[in-house]
């Protein structure tokens, strides 16, 4: 059994895990998701996780400039 994180909502899960719907890449919740709004649903995740890592680089980068 692997620790995975769910492609959509990010959360993190056991893989596999017996009677549970969850997938290799989407969890028991998100899987449940239409495939084509789960689709979009990830794309926004990707950008919404660029956007963090680009904004937490930006915080660092500006507590670094302060200190
Ligand atoms: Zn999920």
């Amino acid at each position: 059994m692997e620790k995975r994180n769910c492609r959509v909502c990010g959360v993190s899960y056991q893989y596999p895990v017996p009677k549970s719907i969850a997938t290799r890449f989407y969890c028991d919740q998100c899987v449940q998701i239409p495939g084509e709004i789960r689709r979009v649903l990830e794309l926004m995740r990707r950008k919404m996780d660029r956007m963090e890592s680009k904004i937490d680089k930006l915080e660092r980068e500006r507590t670094s400039a302060e200190g």
